[in-house]
């Protein structure tokens, strides 16, 4: 099975990106200011007129239908309910809202009702960890299984029914992040792992993103929607550049180290 997911954070008022969702410079890259975000959605809609689907029809869609476009949104940030949902359904369409658990009811991210009101108009609620570990891949089992249960337990209070979808936080993704997101009742994984192709671990489907930047313009977001080839191969060569550079200098950084130490721990 084949899907075009998107991935989003937030959404802000110029120069007021610590508004919403996480602080700092690292996270700013990732949050589009209110007119660019609907300068997207416009040339989405021009570039793929049947719009985004919702992950609920995914397994609806045969196999000689277009590839489908889902629109994804992180963290939880406070415009998902202040702007996000709002101009997604003036176009008529719906989002996939995954919220970093502890941060619920803190200034800049959503309140349990603001969740509740995202139901109940349709966008569909996940888990995005419990605490947004920026390198869950590195946490020991327990600890995995930990973030994902918690989190679901919350937002499923929350919402009134059993959450089975989730967002890995930071784009660290392992084979045992997925097993443990299956293990707690996650049917649904999305990753940061810019590919179209979705795979299954256990009992969860994973499904790769495609990152949307502050700086990624609505031309380039339109053809990532309607996969056009180009961009989606930029993304899945720089990311898997930037990993190899974090092995090797993962690697380089160990052999310093056993040259000053005399020591592999
Ligand atoms: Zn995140």
């Amino acid at each position: 099975m084949k899907a075009i997911s998107l991935m989003y954070h937030d959404v802000v008022e110029r120069d007021r990106s610590d508004a919403s969702g996480f602080p700092g410079a690292d996270a700013a890259l990732y949050k589009l200011d209110r007119g660019q975000f609907q300068n997207h959605l416009r040339a989405i809609a021009k570039a793929v007129p049947r719009g985004p689907i919702s992950l609920l029809n995914l397994t609806e869609i045969a196999p000689d239908e277009p590839t489908p476009l889902l629109l994804t949104f992180d963290d939880g940030g406070k415009s998902a309910f202040t702007f996000i949902a709002d101009a997604l359904e003036e176009v008529g369409w719906r989002g996939h809202f995954f919220i970093a658990a502890n941060y619920i009811d803190t200034p800049s991210f959503v309140s349990a009702e603001e969740i509740r009101k995202l139901k109940r108009r349709g966008h569909i609620i996940g888990s995005h960890s419990s605490s947004h570990p920026l390198r869950m891949s590195n946490y020991s089992w327990d600890e995995m299984y930990k973030e994902w249960t918690t989190s679901i337990e919350k937002l499923s209070d929350i919402v009134g029914e059993r959450v089975t979808v989730a967002s890995v936080p930071g784009g660290h993704y392992s084979d045992d992040v997925a097993k443990t997101a299956s293990l707690a009742g996650i049917e649904r994984l999305f990753t940061s792992e810019p590919v179209m192709q979705c795979w299954t671990v256990d009992h969860c489907l994973v499904l790769g993103r495609y990152t949307i930047q502050r700086w990624t313009s609505p031309m380039i977001a339109a053809d990532l929607a309607s996969g056009k080839i180009a961009p989606r191969v930029r993304q899945f060569l720089f990311w898997n550049a930037k990993k190899a550079s974090k092995a090797v200098g993962g690697r380089y950084y160990l052999k310093i180290r056993r040259s000053f130490f005399g020591t592999t721990t």
